[in-house]
């Protein structure tokens, strides 16, 4: 297997750095002791080796050194010459095994060699040997070792990183968590004061290994939460995807509707505009023929005419109905103060001759304090209008009906029309609001009109930044409300309406 050149570069400068300061190390401490020194180093170096192991996988790109702690341990219980040895055995096979040296994993053998001897001849300048019994001197002697320890670790680690990501050292340590680097250094710290507190009794270094254990299973829980989390977030891309795709479906076929629903309405108006043209002089010259401008007409020709003029008429009002529901929006409002009692008089007005004719009650509730709206008064009367009509017309003989206003808050108003009429199925409901919608849609129904009434009010209302809803027991009645703005919300609904 070929090496790139710069990891061969970076193993022979680990392998050179590693041999020169474990040759001195071993020179000035020779590995001495019995059996057991040998096989506490054995268990140091598997320690390093897991923990460093751990550390690749739980944070590959991190600069946490776990294995921190039974390294600093070895370097104050045994000789600096085995802690480089332990050291060097746990990297080695650490890294270099498995993984046969990624790039960014050469570099902290170097590192890991480098601070352990360097610690290890520092700590010999300030005390004579690692077993220091104590005194002020030996103690700062420790501090300094920390300290310098650590620094060079850092330096050492950001100058490495900065020169294989090609930038500055201080624009990386300012891009470093600092969070990161004081555990680090406290994870440092207390690997050397536990060792030292643990130097007199080599047994006692299994209170080290104990919390390194702890460490382990701490780990191993996390590495499997991650896992866990790994598969959710896997299986949430994979929902997201999805989604993503329904979302791309539904914009497709919302554009295609869209698209239908342009050409329908585009048909309608054309529709509409070609029907207005010839009624205009229909019902003009019907007027005329009407009024005896044509000449006397007998009682049957007159007969005759009117039915042409009232019909023509009623078609005239449909086709502009059909057209005003095309067109109408909001900057053809006339908007304007409207006192809600005013508007509600008005229209009690215009239908009481028409309720009594029926036998029917037609009264109005306005609170006092309902404030007044801004809006277009008389397409908000044509709204009440439409449905008082519905009202009268689907009630029987008697009963009642209840025009209501109340004030919600300050900012919308709610009007009702309540009826003790037929009523509506509740399925339907949502559906009288379409153009030309009528529950009962058959030629032989009871009741006239043309199904515009409500597609109108909606279409007033809902431009004025309204709702209309209704509410409808069969047999008993129905219920109308209306809740509007007292001021013209910005985003009012668009032009665009799929009824
Ligand atoms: P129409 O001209 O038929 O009244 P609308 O759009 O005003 O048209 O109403 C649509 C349909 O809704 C009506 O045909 C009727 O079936 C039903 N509807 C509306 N208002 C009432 C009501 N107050 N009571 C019972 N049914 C109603």
């Amino acid at each position: 297997m070929q090496l790139p050149r710069r990891i061969v570069v970076y193993i022979t400068l680990v392998i050179t750095a590693g041999a020169v300061i474990a040759g001195y190390c071993f020179w000035r401490y020779p590995i001495g002791g019995d059996w057991s020194d040998w096989l506490l180093i054995g268990a140091f170096a598997a320690m390093t080796l897991l923990t460093d192991r751990y550390r690749l996988q739980i944070a590959p790109r991190t600069n946490i050194h776990l294995d921190t702690i039974p390294l600093f341990a070895a370097v104050l219980i045994f000789d600096p010459a085995e802690a480089v040895l332990i050291a060097a055995v746990g990297r080695f096979f650490g890294r270099l095994g498995p993984r046969i040296v990624p790039l960014e994993h050469g570099f902290n053998l170097m590192q890991t060699v480098v601070y352990v001897g360097a610690g290890a001849l520092l700590l010999n300048a300030f005390a004579p040997t690692p077993w220091m019994p104590g005194g002020l001197a030996s103690w700062l002697g420790l501090l300094v070792t920390v300290l310098v320890m650590y620094s060079l670790n850092a330096l050492l680690v950001m100058g490495i990183v900065a020169l294989h990501a090609r930038t500055s050292p201080i624009a990386l340590w300012r891009a470093s968590q600092p969070l990161e680097t004081i555990v680090q250094g406290v994870i440092y710290c207390l690997g050397l004061l536990t060792a030292l507190v643990v130097v007199p009794h080599n047994w006692a270094v299994l209170l080290i290994a104990l919390p390194t254990i702890a460490v382990f299973i701490t780990l191993d829980r996390t590495l499997k939460m991650e896992a866990q989390q790994r598969k959710l977030s896997e299986e949430n891309a994979a929902q997201a995807a999805d989604l993503r795709k329904q979302a791309t479906a539904l914009r497709e076929a919302y554009a295609v509707l869209e698209d239908a629903l342009d050409a329908k309405n585009q048909m309608l108006q054309n529709v509409s505009h070609e029907l207005r043209t010839p009624l205009v002089p229909i019902t003009g010259f019907a007027e005329a023929l009407r009024e005896g401008l044509c000449g006397d007409l007998t009682a049957e020709q007159l007969t005759a005419v009117d039915h042409i003029f009232r019909h023509a008429t009623h078609m005239a009002q449909m086709v502009n109905d059909l057209l005003a529901l095309q067109t109408l929006d909001r900057q053809h409002l006339q908007l304007a103060e409207v006192k809600v009692a005013d508007l509600l008089q008005d229209c009690i007005t215009t239908f009481s001759r028409r309720a009594a004719s029926v036998g029917i009650e037609l009264r109005s509730e306005c609170a006092a304090d309902v404030p007044p709206l801004r809006g277009d008064a008389m397409r908000l009367e044509e709204v009440i209008s439409n449905l008082l009509d519905n009202a009268i017309k689907f009630s029987p003989y008697g009963g009642e009906i209840v025009l209501k206003a109340v004030g919600l808050d300050d900012k919308s108003v709610q009007i009702s029309v309540s009826d003790q009429g037929i009523g509506i199925p509740a399925e339907e409901l949502p559906k009288i609001y379409r153009r030309f919608y009528q529950v009962d849609g058959s030629s032989t129904r009871k009741f006239g009109g043309q199904g515009m009434g409500l597609a109108i009010a909606k279409r007033i209302v809902e431009i004025h930044g309204g709702k209309i809803t209704a509410t409808s027991q069969v047999g008993k009645g129905s219920t109308f409300y209306v809740v509007l703005p007292t001021e013209l919300v910005a985003d009012a609904p668009a032009a665009v309406s799929f009824d």
